[in-house]
Parts: structure tokens; C-alpha cells; sequence
């Protein structure tokens, strides 16, 4: 089976972190700081924690925004559950914004006409967490006018997006928000096992992430040296240096990864636009990392699709189901929301396989498959 996604593992990565499980630390050590440093030097943000994985870098970033039961968090619905969890952790109310269905992203007439709505019931959210699905940035310059104008933080879910630019701008740069979050689980753009990171350019809330990843315990120079205070309710979110020994060395890759992911869209969308199948639309504000390479096709055939491509040994999945009718996330919403693009969207799109090295001949047969399928109107 051709997986959709797949971690790109050489020996390199396996040296680097052969040489931390042979070192004196295991975690707590030099490697975490050093994948940090590189994490910040890549994106140009001031400061990255590194965390155990992106649901907690998540679950960090409502606890610095002091996200609490008071509070409303909105989010995507087109997205994994964890964008919407890391508020409920908190105790936070969660609602969802739709989506523009040409990209897949927050659609930002649909926010601001929840904004305005919100405003007039006083229920505007504290925070607003966009998901740049597929690797392609969300509108982040309106997102952040909206912002300002209505007061709400924004905590970026940028698990898809390593090595994306928007406004040429590698995606973490924090322009145009308080914390952005980036995964390393295996089928995202560079893996460390499980791993996830905060980044910031506030000071201020970079201690406090790294307060809540550390058991909520302080240690000060003004004390002597076996002396520490738990000032706050924290967790255990830390990254072992053996992990961080495999990010580390992977970030140094993931530019050619992007381009590679970018060639085999673009060999994608040359042969989707001859079989008149639809994608996902990139703007030219974004660079895409590609995470995902979307298809649309009429709702009626999807499942047809989805099984046949599975029968010919191609390992599609379906991104996401949407995450306001989960059971346990619905059960808590007061009323069932009206999203129709997400709806419609979700009843649409198969991902098809992308990673770095998916060969020649697979991409071709990906392709050759969906004309045969399109030829025996199994696909229209
Ligand atoms: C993968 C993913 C997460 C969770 O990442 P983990 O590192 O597995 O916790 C959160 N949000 C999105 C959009 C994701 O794709």
C-alpha cells in the first residue's frame, strides 16, 4: 500500500540520535535547547519550547493565553480533534468558524460575520485558533486585523505548515500572532517520534509555556541550588533529547522536502486538470508546504473512490471529518452550528498520497489510476 504520507528516515537521522543515546543526557539536556535555537532560526521567531507533541504545545498555549472556563475558543472544524481539545482542557467553551471550501482554511468573510454577531452577544471568543490546513497559510494579515479589532488572541495550528511561507514569510514567524504551534508526529513535515513546539515573539508568554510544560515549577538564581517553587498547576510536556536529536537533524532537510512535496503537486495538478478533477486552490500569498494534496470529486462517488483507490494499493485518507460533529464535542456545543462549506467539503475530498519520497513511478500510477477510475465512471 502507498501510504499518504510517510516519515523520511536516513541514516544520518538514526546516527544523530544514536549519538544522544550514548551521551549523558537522555532529556534535560543540550540537544532540546539546540532544536529550539534551530526551530527559532528557521521560522526568524524569538522563542520555541519544545513539547512531548502538538496537542500539548496546543493545551500550553490556551493555559499562557489564560484560557478558562469563562472563556470561548474558536477554531476550524476542518482539522484534527486536538485544535479544538487544547480549549476543553481548559474548560473553555469551543465553537467553529467555516471554511472557504476552495482552500480548506477558516474562511474570513464567515469569521467576520461571526465576529459581529458574537459581539452583539457578548460572546466574542478570547481566542481564535486557525488551522493551516494542508500546509497552506490561512489569510493570517485579515485574521490578525480582526484581532485587534475585536480583541481575541490567536494561537496558529500550524501542524501542517513547517517550511510554508505566507507573505514570504516562513510560517512561525509570529507577524501576525501571539504563539504559533507546529507538530512532529511521523506523516507531518519533519518528525521527532511524537513532538510538538510553541513558538512566540512575546517574552511574557514564552515563560509562561515554558512554565506550564515543566510541572509549573521556577527555579531562581536568588536561591541556592537544590531550591525550586511550584507557583502554578504545570505538566510534564518536555521533549526528550533523544527526540529532539532526530528533529534537529530533519529541519535541516525540510526546504528540499517542500520543494519535492511542491513537484509532485505540480505533476498532480497537470494531469487533475486534464481528467477535470478539482483541488484544493492555493493563493499566491502562500507558499504550501503540502502536508496534504487534496482532491474533490461529486460527493455521490466519494466512497466508491476511496475504496477503489484503496483496492489498487493506494493509501488515501479523508481530511477531516468535521471536528463540531465528533460526539463528545458536539454533545458539549448548544446547538448543532450551520457550517455548510465544511459539510460539503467533507463529503468531497480524498487525500491522496505525498511525502518527499514518493516515487516517479507511484505518482504516475496515483494518476494513471484516477483516468482509469474516471474512464470506468467509477470517479466524476
Ligand atoms: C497532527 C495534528 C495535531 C496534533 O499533533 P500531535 O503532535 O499528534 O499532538 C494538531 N492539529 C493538527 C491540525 C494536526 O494535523
Amino acid at each position: 500500500m502507498i501510504p499518504y504520507g510517510n516519515q523520511n528516515i536516513a541514516q544520518d537521522d538514526i546516527d544523530a540520535v544514536v549519538a544522544v543515546l550514548k551521551s549523558s543526557h537522555l532529556t534535560q539536556g543540550p540537544t532540546v535547547r539546540e532544536f529550539e535555537a534551530a526551530l527559532c532560526d528557521y521560522t526568524s521567531a524569538k522563542y520555541a519550547q519544545a513539547m512531548c507533541n502538538a496537542t500539548a504545545a496546543l493545551h500550553a498555549a490556551c493555559l499562557a493565553l489564560d484560557v478558562t472556563n469563562d472563556d470561548i475558543v474558536w477554531t476550524s472544524p476542518n482539522t484534527f480533534v486536538a485544535s479544538a481539545n487544547c480549549a476543553r482542557y481548559c474548560g473553555a467553551k469551543i465553537d467553529f468558524v467555516d471554511i472557504d471550501s476552495k482552500t480548506g482554511n477558516i474562511c474570513i468573510n464567515a469569521l467576520n460575520e461571526k465576529l459581529k454577531q458574537a459581539k452583539t452577544q457578548k460572546e466574542l471568543p478570547k481566542v481564535l485558533i486557525p488551522v493551516h490546513f494542508a500546509g497552506q497559510s490561512c489569510d493570517m494579515e485579515a485574521i490578525s486585523q480582526l484581532s485587534k479589532l475585536y480583541g481575541f488572541k490567536v494561537i496558529e495550528d500550524a501542524s501542517h505548515a513547517l517550511g510554508g511561507k505566507y507573505n514570504n514569510l516562513p510560517v512561525g514567524s509570529g507577524k501576525y500572532s501571539d504563539i504559533t504551534v507546529f507538530s512532529f508526529h511521523p506523516v507531518k513535515m519533519i518528525t521527532t517520534g511524537e513532538g510538538g513546539a510553541a513558538l512566540t515573539n512575546d517574552q511574557f508568554l514564552f515563560e509562561k509555556i515554558k512554565l506550564f510544560a515543566n510541572h509549573g515549577i521556577e527555579r531562581s538564581g536568588d536561591f541556592p541550588g537544590w531550591y525550586y517553587q511550584q507557583t502554578c498547576l504545570g505538566y510534564n510536556f518536555r521533549m526528550p533529547d533523544i527526540n529532539a536529536a532526530l528533529g534537529l537533524n530533519q529541519l535541516k532537510k525540510v526546504d528540499h522536502w517542500v520543494f519535492k512535496r511542491n513537484e509532485i503537486a505540480r505533476f498532480y495538478k497537470k494531469h487533475l486538470q486534464q481528467l477535470n478533477i478539482e483541488y484544493l486552490d492555493i493563493e499566491t500569498s502562500a507558499l504550501c508546504s503540502y502536508h496534504l494534496f487534496v482532491i474533490k470529486v461529486h460527493p455521490d462517488c466519494r466512497k466508491a473512490v476511496y475504496e477503489a483507490l484503496k483496492d489498487h494499493g493506494i493509501g488515501v485518507q479523508i481530511h477531516y471529518i468535521p471536528v463540531h460533529t465528533q460526539p463528545d464535542i458536539a454533545a458539549e456545543l448548544p446547538q448543532v452550528p450551520f457550517l455548510p462549506n465544511v459539510e460539503s467539503y467533507y463529503e468531497r475530498c480524498i487525500s491522496l498520497p505525498i511525502f518527499p519520497h514518493l516515487t516517479i513511478e507511484n505518482r504516475e500510477y496515483v494518476m494513471t489510476t484516477l483516468a482509469k477510475l474516471k474512464q470506468l465512471k467509477v470517479l466524476y
